[in-house]
């Protein structure tokens, strides 16, 4: 009785949902409030060179979910993304939850290769784009997340990538109907000439 009283005790403490800071970008401070977002005070910046896109492949899900199965399947310890994009199912629709990998600075465990980790901010819209396209708000949350973050970091919009362009990931994330040139031809036009430190990378490569 006692044992399993604690057990209680030791799950709910474990499956107790941890809340994750978030925001569902509107209006005309949308651009201030994201960028308010995305501070992360008395850490230093790492040394941010990509953008690294993903789509969840679920139907719903939210950064607690995915948090969830990182640590308790794949024994990571924590989401392994920076950021997450609600479709509206677990979270709002457009809705930016941030990780406690970006609020500390940590490496991510999103790419499966070394360089994209260390280097690449992981961002995972909620959704299979296999199947479907973002929402519209997902869209415009994204834009706007990584509209901020290249401004930021000095990333040229060639390297805001889908996960599957990076070199040595065997994976067709972020789904082959997810509008990465339309995404990036979106993104802010000062940087465009590719200004930013590290040179270009080549197009990506189409969608397996
Ligand atoms: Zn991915």
């Amino acid at each position: 009785m006692l044992i399993a009283f604690a057990l209680l005790i030791i799950a709910a403490i474990y499956w107790r949902p941890r809340s994750f800071p978030s925001l569902s970008p509107a209006g005309p401070d949308a651009e201030s409030a994201v960028a308010h977002l995305c501070e992360h005070a008395g850490v230093p910046d790492r040394d941010w060179r990509y953008v690294v896109i993903h789509h969840s492949a679920t139907g719903s899900g939210g950064a607690a979910a995915f948090e969830r199965y990182h640590v308790y399947v794949q024994k990571w310890d924590s989401l392994g993304y920076d950021f997450v994009i609600g479709n509206g199912t677990q979270t709002g629709d457009g809705e930016i939850e941030v990780g406690p990998r970006w609020r500390s600075q940590r490496e991510g465990a999103h790419a499966g290769v070394a360089e994209y980790n260390d280097r690449g901010i992981g961002i995972c819209l909620v959704g299979d784009f296999n199947v479907h396209t973002p929402t519209e708000r997902q869209m415009s949350s994204l834009r706007l997340l990584a509209d901020c973050l290249i401004q930021r970091y000095e990333i040229p919009p060639e390297r805001v990538i889908g996960h599957r362009n990076c070199t040595g990931a065997a994976t067709d994330c972020p789904g082959r109907r997810f509008p990465l040139t339309e995404l990036r031809a979106s993104l802010h036009g000062d940087l465009r000439t590719g200004a930013g430190h590290g040179a270009p990378v080549a197009p990506a490569a189409p969608s397996r």
